[in-house]
């Protein structure tokens, strides 16, 4: 999608602080952490929302949640993190291609 900032970080258009990319998806680190690490993972394919998911995106999604494990791991937040998804703008989203946030190195759970 040519005005979406995503798919042009995906494109090399915008730059980030890319830390993974594999032919399905991409992990780069959020511009405003919310947490010691907050990085975003988004599947290449331009997807709006998380209602807009359909049967052919299922392989991605669950890839997503091995990345996200081993990219914990790797931040060394592997036993303090939570994943996150925003679906409208009534649930604060404000980036309409679908990621998944992983927030990780809180001091203490906070409420969701
Ligand atoms: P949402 O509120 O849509 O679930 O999350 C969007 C996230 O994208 C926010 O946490 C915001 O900080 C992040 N974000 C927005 N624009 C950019 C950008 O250009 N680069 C990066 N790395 N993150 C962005
Ligand atoms: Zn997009």
């Amino acid at each position: 999608m040519s005005d979406c900032i995503f798919c042009k970080i995906i494109e090399k258009e915008l730059p980030s602080d890319m830390l993974y990319e594999d032919d399905d998806l991409v992990v780069f680190r959020d511009i405003n952490p919310q947490a010691p690490v907050h990085i975003l993972f988004v599947p290449k394919k331009h997807i709006a929302m998380p209602v807009d998911v359909k049967k052919e995106d299922e392989a991605v999604l669950g890839k997503i949640f091995r990345i996200a494990a081993e990219m914990a791991e790797k931040e060394g937040v592997a036993d303090n993190y939570r994943i996150l998804v925003n679906n409208g703008a009534k649930a604060g989203q404000e980036v309409f291609h679908l990621h998944i946030h992983l927030l990780g190195g809180r001091d203490k759970v906070v409420p969701m």
